[in-house]
């Protein structure tokens, strides 16, 4: 199906199909207006061949209400954040699409400081939008262009001001990289030197040609498990191709599953420091089990990035992120990092001295069952109204409603919520044991197969 899809996280649309350069020129419009005349953003792209024009489109619209724009080139949906911040700008925009296909691109909006925008005020761009409720300058108040290429280095400093550098260094670690030519190729290689690390560099081109699908699942990593254990390295990390998300493979070349990178980032953090941490709802539950060994709190947010940041600021989190392998340290950005992940695991195996298989499989294990399925516009809701009333049966039951539903029993959990960037529902379980997990899914699929087929 392709529609465009405007939510929460941005902009999503193919390139050909419904994402035009006249809709990617809208966007610039209104979120020039969003921002107001005579502000500055930073804008930047990931590596995807569309990039440059979706960007120039863009950048065109946002002239033309007023608003000055930085062009940063190819970068990071961090670095964007990070330099959002690092300029005072009112607002970043980020060209990329995140583990889409090729065909897709998308259009990412920050705030000043750097997190996407709120629920709210995605809204309020979106109504923006679609009201054409803009108004272009005259010449002499065109907003005007420049570039700026200094975030990778910025961004590496930032990392590297987290770290322990002196402690990562004396090991010299080898590490294989998967950047699936996207937009972490250049900065990912000159953090990890800094860090003393011999780097095998798969898929290091920024030219968006993905050599495997974009999404850093198992499935998709093979050849990075396999070099890992051909280069006997320390640990393997994957990119999705805007960096924002890093998923682990441990010295044996096994994939240790993307739920893993946030939950030994938490363990790495709490070694350190005193304070709560944030996650998503459909976040596994070792980070309870990691938070509460070491007598600390974990704030749940509804799915999407914003939220998390959101609950962040609220509780003055010192960490937290999404199961989906995003970590966010907001001394160096509130916007999931991948490069963030990847210093706090170095620094974590060198002060342990303990390889990645030894700290993950002292983490509490969980099997968690991600499925997904399509969902007919308007079904969610009776479809969770019928989950409720079926589970509530079974004791005790505690439903959380902030984002589709989660139902927590004693034991595992199970949810099912609606994506916000694809017409697909998503039902996720969690428990100790996979036939428990499995059999919530089938239970809330064959509640949801019964809703949409009286439909
Ligand atoms: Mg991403």
């Amino acid at each position: 199906m392709d529609r465009l899809i405007v939510s929460v996280s941005g902009v999503r649309g193919t390139i050909g199909g419904s994402l035009s350069p006249q809709t990617a020129c809208d966007f610039g419009c209104a979120f020039g207006t969003h921002v107001g005349a005579g502000k500055t953003i930073v804008l930047g792209r990931d590596s995807r061949p569309s990039g440059p024009m979706i960007r120039r489109a863009v950048a065109a619209g946002l002239q033309a209400v007023g608003v000055n724009v930085v062009d940063l080139g190819l970068l990071s949906t961090p670095g964007v954040g990070l330099m959002t911040r690092t300029l005072e700008a009112a607002g970043g925009v980020m060209i990329t699409a995140s583990h889409n296909p090729p065909a897709y691109n998308g259009i990412k909006f920050l705030q000043p400081h750097g997190p996407s925008l709120t629920a709210g005020q995605a809204e309020g761009l979106k109504r923006l939008w679609s009201d054409r409720a803009w108004s272009t300058v005259q010449t002499d108040r065109l907003g005007e262009m420049r570039s700026d290429q200094s975030t990778h280095e910025r961004h590496r400093d930032a990392v590297l001001a987290i770290t322990d550098v002196q402690a990562v260094r004396a090991r010299g670690f080898r590490v294989v990289v998967d950047s699936i030519n996207g937009a972490g190729c250049t900065v990912t290689p000159m953090l990890l030197e800094a860090l003393g690390c011999d780097v095998v560099h798969l898929n290091g081109t920024p030219d968006g040609r993905f050599a495997h699908e974009p999404e850093p699942v198992e499935k998709n990593l093979g050849d990075l498990c396999k070099a890992v254990a051909e280069h006997d390295a320390a640990a393997g990390f994957a990119q999705d191709p805007d960096a924002d998300r890093l998923v682990v493979v441990d010295e044996t070349g096994r994939f240790i599953g993307e739920e893993y990178t946030l939950a030994l980032c938490a363990a790495f953090v709490l070694r350190h420091r005193r304070g709560t941490l944030a996650a998503n709802l459909a976040t596994s539950r070792m980070i309870d089990d990691i938070a509460a060994e070491a007598g600390a709190e974990v704030v749940r947010a509804p799915t999407g990035e914003a939220n998390v940041v959101e609950a962040m600021q609220r509780e003055g989190c010192i960490f937290g992120g999404e199961g989906n392998g995003g970590v966010i340290d907001p001394r160096v950005v509130e916007v999931r990092d991948s490069l963030v992940g990847m210093a706090m695991l170095l620094q974590y195996l060198a002060e342990t001295g303990k390889p990645l298989s030894e700290l993950s499989g002292a983490i509490p294990r969980y099997a968690l069952v991600k499925t997904k399925q399509p969902c007919p516009a308007g079904a969610i809701g009776r479809i969770i109204e019928r989950t409720k009333v079926e589970l509530g049966g079974e004791t005790p039951v505690r439903f959380n409603e902030d984002d589709g539903l989660r139902a927590d029993f004693a034991d595992a959990w199970v949810s099912v919520r609606a994506s916000n960037t694809e017409p697909i529902m998503r039902i996720f379980a969690e428990a100790p044991q996979r036939r428990r997990a499995e059999a919530l899914v089938e239970q809330v699929k064959s509640i949801a197969d019964g809703v949409i087929g009286q439909e």
